[in-house]
């Protein structure tokens, strides 16, 4: 992320099951100045799933069209599905200065950080195998099969855990939930941030932006 995007960019990866769109979906509703990457993907919608909503649904070929096109900022194969990040989406808000959240896995997430190095990295943990395994069953929105093949991931998703700047144990959800919103609004006080957030401040109090490093 270069010094002239004010708005962070926040990348947030998880195993299947650990919370992750439940922790997203309750910080979108809190500060509703942070924008979600809705993702491209060839996996069938889930029970209750709208096209735009949750995801842009489509087909393998459109997939690997739009990927030759160069149309992702990022794409990989996560449980046998293609997943991608609309290039034109991210950069457009980046460049309006909007705080962008992007849940994707860690394939992704490697792509992207070597786009936008300030981009923070966000892993959240299960506090147990065991209740992963329950919450995949809770939520009861996927084939015993796929959910057995999640399961399986999971240990293959934790292991690059140690790729990520910051790391969120899910256990008591309002605990997680603040954790989530620290480091947003951490983020959002970095120097670069604040530098081109309040330019005319800086520059009436005499700060000098490009001596920052
Ligand atoms: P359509 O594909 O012809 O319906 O045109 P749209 O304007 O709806 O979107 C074009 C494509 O851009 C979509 O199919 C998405 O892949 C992508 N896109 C549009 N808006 C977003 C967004 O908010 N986030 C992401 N990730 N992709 C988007
Ligand atoms: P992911 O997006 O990581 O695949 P979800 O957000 O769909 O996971 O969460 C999986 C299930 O676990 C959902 O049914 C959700 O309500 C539940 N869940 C999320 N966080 C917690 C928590 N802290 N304690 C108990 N259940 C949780
Ligand atoms: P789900 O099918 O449960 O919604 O998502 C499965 C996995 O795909 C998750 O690990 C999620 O982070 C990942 N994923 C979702 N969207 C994207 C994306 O646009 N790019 C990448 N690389 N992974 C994604």
């Amino acid at each position: 992320m270069n010094q002239h995007f004010s708005g962070s960019l926040f990348m947030v990866a998880a195993p299947s099951g650990a919370g992750k769109s439940t922790l997203v979906n309750a910080l979108l509703a809190q500060e509703p100045a942070i924008r979600l990457s809705i993702s491209t993907t060839t996996r069938p919608p889930r029970p209750g799933e709208e096209h735009g909503r949750e995801y842009f649904f489509t087909t393998t070929e459109d997939f690997i069209a739009r990927a030759d096109a160069g149309e992702f900022l990022e794409w990989a194969e996560v449980h046998g599905n293609y997943y991608g990040t609309s290039r034109l989406f991210v950069e457009e808000q980046m460049r309006a200065g909007t705080d962008i959240l992007l849940e994707i896995d860690w394939q992704g997430a490697r792509q992207v950080k070597k786009q936008f190095p300030q981009a923070a990295g966000i892993f959240i943990l299960p506090p147990s195998i065991a209740a992963l395994e329950e919450r995949l069953h809770k939520r009861g929105q996927d084939e015993p099969n796929v959910i057995t093949r999640r399961l399986l991931a999971a240990g293959g998703e934790i292991a690059h855990a140690p790729e990520f700047e910051y790391v969120i144990i899910n256990e008591e959800f309002p605990v997680a939930l603040l954790e989530l919103s620290a480091i947003v609004r951490s983020a959002r006080c970095r120097f670069a941030q604040q530098a081109a957030r309040n330019a005319s401040l800086f520059a009436q109090l005499g700060i000098h932006a490009e001596q920052h490093d």
